[in-house]
C-alpha cells in the first residue's frame, strides 16, 4: 500500500501551533515511508471563511518547510515561490460532492430534507425541555418520492441527510485502539447543505477516498466525527483509511491550550524570532519522544524515528521555557554569517540600519545567550549607545573604587598602545590583555570585571575581550573613558 497523508485545515485565519504538529506528523509518516503528503483546504463552511487565510497558511507552511508533495501548481494570487505546489481546495470541487450525496439517496442511505431552520430550532427546544437527546425527528424520511420530486422541482430549499443505519460502529485508532459507538447516539447527519456546499463529514470522506489517503492523522477533537465517517465509507463500499487521533496540547495548568492568536499562531512565533527548525523539533515532541535522553532532533532524525504507535494518549503540556531553550540551542548552531541573514528582517522591521560588520560581530559574541532572533533589536542598542548603569557595579567584589579606577585606566592605556592588528581577532585581544595582567602582577577579576561592566553596562554579558572586539577600538576607549569619569565623580 502506498502511504498517502494529508493536512486538511479550514481557512479560519492562521496556523495554530497544534495544527503544525498535526501537519508535521503527516509529513513525517509520508517521508519516512516514501509516500506522498498533500494539503487540502476545507473551506466548505462559508460562515467561517476568512479571506487571505489560505495565502497566509501556505506561506507559513512553506516557511517551516512543510510544503505538499502533490497538488495543483500555484498560480496567480497564492504563489509563494514559482513552481510550488498548491493545495486541493474543496470549494472548487462542489459538483463532485453532490454526485456522491445523490448516489446515497439513490441507494436509500440518504434523503432530502425540506425542514426549515425555524422548525429545527423549535424541535430542538422542545427536546431540550423534555430532556431528550436533540436529534432530527426524521419527518422528511417519510416523504413520498413524488412529493420530494415536486418540491425539488419547485426549488424548495433543502439539504441531504444521511439515514443513520441501526447497530453500532467501531474503528481501530492507531493511537487509542478500538473505539465503538452506538449508531442510535448519532443524528441523521446533513451531508449537503442548502447553500449547495457539502458538510465537512461528506467532503472529508469523499476527498480522502478520491485522494487515496492511507492514514488520517488529526487532532483528538475529531474522534467523535470518525464513526460518522466510518459509516459513510461503509455505505459507499470503500475501505476506510487508518485513523490516528493526536492528544490535546495543554497549558501548564492542564487546561486546553489557548486559542488566542497571539499565543498560538505559528506565524507569530516566527515573527517573534523562533526558528522553524526549533518549532518543528518542539512540536514534534508534544506527544512523542523517540529517545528518553535526547531533546534535539533534526527533521531527518524525526522522520526516521517517527512511529504512530509510540504517540501518547494523554495530553502534552506546552512548555514555553523549553521552547525558548530549544530555540537558543538552534541559534547557537548557526554560523555568525547565517545569523546575520536571519536577524536582518528584525532590524529592518524595527527601522534600524546597522553596519553589517557590527551585526556580524554582535551575532558572533551574543549567540550563546540569545533565545530569540528578535532580541537583536535591543542588543544592537547596547553596542551603539553608551550604556547607563550604577558606577558601583564597576567595583569587583574583592576590590574598591581605587582598584576599579586604576584597572580601567590601565586597560585603556594598554589598549591604546597596542598594534591595531589585534582588533581583527578576539583571540589576539584576549592574549594581549592576559599578558598585560600577568606582566603587571594583577588579578584577572580586578581588571576584567570593571572592563566588562564598562563596555556592557551589564553584570552578565559576553567576555570583555568579545565585547571589545565587537565594539572596536574607538568605542571601547570611549566606554572606558566614560566609566572612569562615572566612578571618579
Ligand atoms: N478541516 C478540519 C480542520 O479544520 C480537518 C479535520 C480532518 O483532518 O479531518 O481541522
Amino acid at each position: 500500500m502506498s502511504i498517502r497523508t494529508r493536512f486538511a485545515p479550514s481557512p479560519t485565519g492562521y496556523l495554530h501551533i497544534g495544527s503544525l504538529r498535526t501537519c508535521l506528523y503527516n509529513v513525517l509518516l509520508a517521508r519516512q515511508q516514501g509516500g506522498t503528503f498533500l494539503l487540502r483546504i476545507e473551506d466548505t463552511d462559508r460562515e467561517r471563511y476568512v479571506p487571505g487565510a489560505v495565502e497566509s497558511l501556505l506561506s507559513t507552511l512553506f516557511r517551516v518547510g512543510l510544503a505538499p508533495d502533490e497538488g495543483p501548481k500555484l498560480e496567480g494570487g497564492v504563489v509563494v515561490q514559482s513552481g510550488d505546489l498548491g493545495p486541493y481546495i474543496q470549494s472548487e470541487r462542489l459538483p463532485l460532492y453532490l454526485e456522491y450525496a445523490e448516489s446515497l439517496v439513490a441507494q436509500g442511505s440518504a434523503y432530502y430534507c425540506f425542514c426549515s431552520s425555524e422548525r429545527l430550532d423549535s424541535l430542538r427546544k422542545q427536546q431540550e425541555i423534555a430532556k431528550l437527546p436533540t436529534k432530527y425527528d426524521r419527518r422528511c424520511l417519510s416523504l413520498s418520492k413524488e412529493e420530494t420530486s415536486l418540491r425539488l422541482s419547485a426549488n424548495e430549499p433543502h439539504v441531504i441527510r444521511l439515514r443513520m443505519p441501526d447497530g453500532e460502529t467501531s474503528f481501530d485508532d492507531a493511537i487509542r485502539g478500538q473505539i465503538t459507538i452506538q449508531n442510535a447516539e448519532i443524528d441523521d447527519q446533513v451531508l449537503m447543505k442548502s447553500d449547495g456546499f457539502p458538510t465537512y463529514h461528506l467532503a472529508v470522506v469523499v476527498d480522502d477516498h478520491l485522494m487515496k489517503i492511507s492514514h488520517v492523522i488529526r487532532g483528538e477533537e475529531w474522534i467523535s466525527s470518525t464513526p460518522k465517517h466510518v459509516i459513510l465509507y461503509r455505505l459507499f463500499g470503500w475501505d476506510a483509511p487508518v485513523f490516528a487521533h493526536l492528544p490535546l496540547i495543554l497549558n501548564p495548568d492542564k487546561s486546553k491550550l489557548s486559542k488566542r492568536q497571539g499565543d498560538v499562531a505559528v506565524e507569530d512565533f516566527l515573527d517573534k524570532g523562533y526558528l522553524p527548525e526549533a518549532l518543528i523539533n518542539f512540536v514534534a515532541l508534544l506527544g512523542f519522544n523517540p529517545k528518553a535522553d535526547q531533546e534535539l532532533y533534526s527533521i531527518n532524525e524525526l522522520t526516521e524515528a517517527f512511529d504512530l504507535s509510540k504517540i501518547n494518549k494523554s495530553g502534552a503540556v506546552f512548555d514555553t521555557a523549553k521552547l525558548d531553550w530549544m530555540n537558543g540551542q538552534y541559534i547557537m548552531k548557526k554560523t555568525p554569517e547565517e545569523l546575520v541573514g536571519l536577524v536582518m528582517p528584525f532590524l529592518e522591521r524595527a527601522g534600524k540600519s546597522v553596519e553589517p560588520m557590527l551585526i556580524k560581530r554582535i551575532c558572533s559574541v551574543e549567540r550563546p545567550r540569545m533565545t530569540r532572533l528578535s532580541e537583536i533589536v535591543d542588543l544592537v542598542d547596547g553596542y551603539r549607545v553608551l550604556p547607563t548603569f550604577d558606577p558601583q557595579l564597576l567595583i569587583w567584589k574583592k576590590a574598591d573604587v581605587n582598584d576599579a579606577l586604576r584597572s580601567l585606566k590601565g586597560v585603556r592605556g594598554h589598549l591604546t598602545s597596542m598594534d591595531p592588528k589585534i582588533w581583527e581577532d578576539v583571540g589576539l585581544i584576549e592574549a594581549s590583555l592576559k599578558e598585560y595582567i600577568e606582566a603587571n602582577g594583577l588579578q584577572n577579576g580586578n581588571v576584567l570585571w570593571p572592563m566588562r561592566v564598562a563596555l556592557s553596562g551589564r553584570s552578565s554579558s559576553p567576555s570583555p575581550f568579545e565585547l571589545a572586539w565587537a565594539l572596536g577600538l574607538e568605542e571601547t576607549l570611549r566606554r572606558l573613558e566614560s566609566a572612569v569619569n562615572a566612578i571618579s565623580s
